[in-house]
């Protein structure tokens, strides 16, 4: 058959294994996301509708990839790790990044209407993503301690610079003025004498990001398999505590 003459082109084709046993991580970033919020008139410094639309995203796939058991968001990002047993895909490079991906940013414009109805989208938004593998535990938990620190250094800025905007009459190269070279004390100080804002009252949401957990449930009565749902925290995942009570995310 003719097809058999022109099949060769498929060996061209690379093998892409993620190296087994290791912990996959994987995260996509909105692209052009600053753009994207001026455009379609995010609330600054913290659009929670936006916030909620990355969620739902993000829950979309963990339903796609049962192997994901945690993920983390911020922003116009949202990391995932997946359990270091994970065979899906053969594991994959290619097949796992693209397919989180794409869930991902078809999610995000899907349920946009849903988040975000008086607004309708100017063009389509898109994702970049990359896949990072970890070897130990202690990398897993330095990666997403560097994440959530990175959400309150961000924060904790964006907070200030809007409040000098907004409330302060300041222009965008004037607050940038202002808080160039201050500590996180000062922008603190800042918040708490001139805009009466106690930084550590603001939202869990906006200082912590969002995680998202597979939390293994007890099983109902006839159940042998422990069933698992979804959760959604605003919380500190820096310290031991949260790793402590779900030993099962690092196994
Ligand atoms: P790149 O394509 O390189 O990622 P970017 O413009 O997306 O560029 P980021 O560093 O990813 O830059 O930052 C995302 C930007 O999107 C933030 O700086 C912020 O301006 C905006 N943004 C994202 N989510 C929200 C939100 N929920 N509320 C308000 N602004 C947001
Ligand atoms: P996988 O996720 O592994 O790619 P798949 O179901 O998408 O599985 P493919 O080999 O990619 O399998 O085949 C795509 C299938 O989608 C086709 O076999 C056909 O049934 C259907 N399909 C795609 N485009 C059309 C179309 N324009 N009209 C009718 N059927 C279509
Ligand atoms: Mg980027
Ligand atoms: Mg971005
Ligand atoms: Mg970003
Ligand atoms: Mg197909």
């Amino acid at each position: 058959m003719a097809v058999s003459r022109f099949a060769y082109v498929k060996s061209f084709e690379q093998p892409d294994p993620l190296l087994p046993n290791t912990y996959i991580i994987v995260r996509v970033d909105g692209h052009a996301f600053h753009r994207l919020s001026q455009e379609h008139q995010f609330t600054k410094p913290n659009d929670e509708r936006a916030l909620q639309l990355m969620d739902h995203a993000a829950k979309d796939v963990m339903n796609e990839f049962q192997d994901v058991i945690l993920a983390f968001g911020e922003s116009d990002e949202y990391s995932f790790l997946f359990r270091r047993s994970a065979t899906v895909h053969k594991r994959r490079h290619a097949k796992i990044l693209s397919i989180v991906t794409s869930v991902f940013t078809s999610s995000y414009v899907f349920n946009w209407p849903k988040y975000l109805s008086e607004t309708p989208l100017k063009y389509a938004p898109t994702f970049d993503a990359r896949v990072v593998l970890y070897p130990s535990s202690q990398e897993v938990r330095d990666y997403f301690s560097w994440r959530q620190a990175d959400t309150h250094v961000n924060n904790l800025y964006n907070t200030a610079f809007w409040a000098l905007v907004q409330q302060g009459g300041e222009t965008t190269v004037q607050a940038h003025q202002t808080l160039k070279g201050t500590m996180s004390k000062e922008k603190n100080e800042i918040l708490y004498s001139r805009f009466e804002i106690n930084y550590n009252k603001l939202p869990d949401r906006h200082r912590k990001g969002s995680i998202l957990v597979r939390e293994q449930i007890a099983s109902a009565q006839g159940h042998n398999k422990p069933s698992t749902e979804i959760v959604l925290l605003h919380c500190d995942i820096i310290k031991d505590d949260f790793w402590q009570a779900r030993p099962y995310l690092l196994q």
